[in-house]
């Protein structure tokens, strides 16, 4: 039975999709050519590789994107001799949505056009300047075509059709306001502005004006073609830079800073390596796909070389040229092979490079640098011992010192005489750990104290230990060891005499909560506050953990109270008077609960909590009105 004309529904999502892309990117139709063109370009990387793998699809044809207009029919084509495609896979790659999280996302950040080539999307920008779409094609070694055509609204029809040679056509009936696209000079122009670097030729077919029209059709390469990176970088423009960075990436805002170099030695590769100014959504999602492009000798092999770039560098984007590997590298002989080796020092060397100058520069670059991918660097410190040296003195944190943002070397600087050691204090932001009691001690001696704030801060600071052979220590551990004058040390002794019986007491009411009870030299006004014992982790550190693993290792910390302050004074002294008080305990774990809500964490009975705070309320109130008489 001869094969016929089928309707098909799109997939609930295309249609949503659809209308997303046309009415966010309204104001920018003209980016179609570009993602139409790029399409094409990788369907003619396709088959350059497949062909490489099975050699019946080596037909010696040289790849090819064609351009042409039927101005009668208000038609624009965009033709390509690359892999094509099947009658499923037209319909599976134009009639669904490959990406889940894409319509979610897409939907979220509606009108933000600039995020929209970060998916999958490329090709229904067809709509935002025809009306109907008919692609054509026939799939490298197959006998057959397919013809896949769409008015975008719920429907599409696929047929059988004729084409001569593997390929795709793309046939777009452009609609009347956007006639401008049938127009041979605008056409050049968005080539030369958008693909001006693809690496296969782009042709367009040669206008002629008056009677002298050739019989044969002309056409002209409009690309340069040459790829960008091996240029020399002397030669070449920023602006040619950022274009390059936008085609291939196909971000709409400049990219931030590049590097682009020339490694020779026992081998020989080329690099172009950007920052974004932008984050992508998914920059700490585990599926995560972006990086570097990989070429050997000017020829793409692989998107996302992965294996040459570490994850703490994933929102570097850009590509790598080597001389030395061979056209059919795959993942696999990638993973473990000593170029990748070379190569991936390399990049982690100019990426690092790259960014010390630019935190050197004046201005705000790198302050936006590490706003948007610091978390992601830091990631590095845990991740890779050979380079935590490289990035430490990239790092940036807020401080009490003000402010914006220091380094650690500027911290160091900053040191009075007498401090041994840098301090920081680890929690979900900067207001929380701001008014964190365990910087008493410390800023009334005039130490600065980090504010560590990212999830990751906690492995990447323990991984550092030391910077310029201080000791990195966390405020709110045990161990603080700050000098103390002998003063100081006789009242402690003292204080500890008179306060053994509340210690103990204390102790007994809060049993298994923490680990120890003991007196603190950390606090000026506050009566009370949590530590980690030694090897223990963060409360803030713990609360992530937890949330992820309910079953996650829990650290009974050290409660310390202040034995200078009123309240403490004052629950010492009751427990003098009557040692078995109910109250006492009330109020040791009131204490208690008022510890861990400073820190953030949550009390294991708010509703309790809510009693006793409304009865001492009460109480405080009669006290105040019999006080005012
Ligand atoms: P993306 O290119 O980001 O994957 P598109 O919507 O632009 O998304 O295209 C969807 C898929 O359709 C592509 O991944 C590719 O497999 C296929 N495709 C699009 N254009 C062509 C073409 N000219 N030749 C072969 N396949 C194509």
């Amino acid at each position: 039975m001869a094969a016929k004309k089928s309707t098909r529904k799109f997939q609930a999502e295309v249609s949503r999709l659809l209308h997303l892309v046309v009415n966010s990117l309204y104001s920018n139709k003209e980016i179609f050519l570009r993602e139409l063109v790029s399409n094409a370009s990788d369907a003619l990387d396709k088959q350059r590789l497949a062909s490489l793998k099975d050699e019946s699809l080596a037909d010696g044809e040289p790849p090819l994107i064609r351009i042409h207009t039927d101005k009668e029919r208000n038609v624009l084509i965009i033709e390509d001799n690359g892999i094509g495609m099947s009658k499923d896979e037209l319909a599976q790659n134009l009639g669904t949505v490959a990406h889940s999280g894409t319509l979610k996302f897409l939907k979220e950040h509606q009108g933000d056009a600039s995020l929209i080539g970060q998916f999958g999307v490329g090709f229904y920008s067809a709509f935002l300047v025809a009306d109907h779409v008919t692609v054509t094609s026939r799939r490298a070694g197959s006998e057959e075509a397919w013809s896949w055509s769409s008015d975008a609204k719920e429907t599409y029809t696929l047929e059988p059709a004729e084409r001569a040679g593997r390929g795709t056509t793309i046939e777009l009936k452009i609609n009347d306001e956007q006639s401008e696209y049938l127009d041979s000079w605008r056409l050049r122009a968005l080539v030369k502005q958008y693909s001006d670097y693809v690496t296969h030729p782009i042709e367009l077919q040669k206008e002629h004006w008056g009677d002298d029209a050739p019989t044969e059709v002309e056409w002209e390469q409009v690309n340069s073609g040459s790829p960008l990176w091996v240029r020399p970088a002397e030669e070449i423009e920023d602006d040619e830079y950022r274009s390059f960075y936008k085609g291939l990436t196909h971000d709409f805002d400049d990219p931030l800073v590049w590097t682009h170099f020339k490694v020779e030695g026992r081998q020989l590769f080329r690099g172009l390596l950007y920052v974004p100014s932008k984050a992508p959504h998914d920059l700490f999602q585990r599926d995560h796909r972006r990086g570097v492009r990989l070429f050997v000798k000017n020829v793409f092999i692989l998107e996302d070389a992965e294996e040459l770039v570490p994850v703490w560098l994933r929102f570097v984007r850009g590509v790598i040229d080597s001389d030395d590997l061979p056209l059919n590298v795959s993942r696999e002989m990638l993973q473990d092979g000593a170029i990748t080796r070379t190569i991936r020092k390399q990049v982690i060397k100019k990426a690092l490079d790259r960014l010390k100058q630019l935190a050197a520069a004046e201005g705000d670059d790198y302050t936006s640098f590490w706003t948007t991918f610091g978390a992601v660097l830091k990631e590095g410190m845990h991740l890779d011992h050979e380079n935590k040296d490289r990035i430490a003195p990239l790092l940036r944190y807020r401080s009490t010192h003000g402010e914006g943002w220091t380094g650690l070397s500027e911290y160091v600087e900053r040191m009075p005489e007498g401090q041994k050691a840098i301090y920081y204090v680890i929690g979900e932001s900067q207001a929380a750990v701001a008014g964190s009691p365990h910087l008493e001690a410390l800023t009334k001696r005039g130490y600065e104290v980090l504010f560590m704030t990212d999830a990751i801060d906690e492995w990447a600071v323990e991984a550092l230990r030391t910077f310029e052979d201080k000791p990195l220590v966390s405020a709110m551990k045990a161990d603080l060891d700050l000098e103390e004058s002998d003063e100081d040390k006789a009242k402690m002794e003292v204080a500890s005499g008179e306060l053994e019986g509340l210690v103990e007491r204390i102790k007994s009411v809060l049993g298994e909560a923490v680990a120890d009870v003991r007196l603190s030299s950390r606090l000026t006004d506050s009566p009370a506050c949590l530590v980690v014992p030694e090897g223990g982790q963060h409360a803030y550190l713990e609360r992530l953990l937890r949330s992820q693993d309910k079953d996650a290792a829990r650290t009974r910390r050290i409660l310390e109270i202040n034995p200078d302050h009123a309240l403490v004074r004052n629950m010492n002294q009751l427990h003098g008077l009557q040692p078995e008080s109910e109250r006492l305990t009330e109020w040791v774990e009131l204490l208690y609960d008022q510890v861990l809500l400073t820190e953030g964490s949550p009390v294991e009975d708010p509703n309790r909590l809510a009693r006793r705070m409304t009865s001492l309320l009460q109480q405080a109130s009669a006290a105040e009105l019999t006080a005012a008489g």
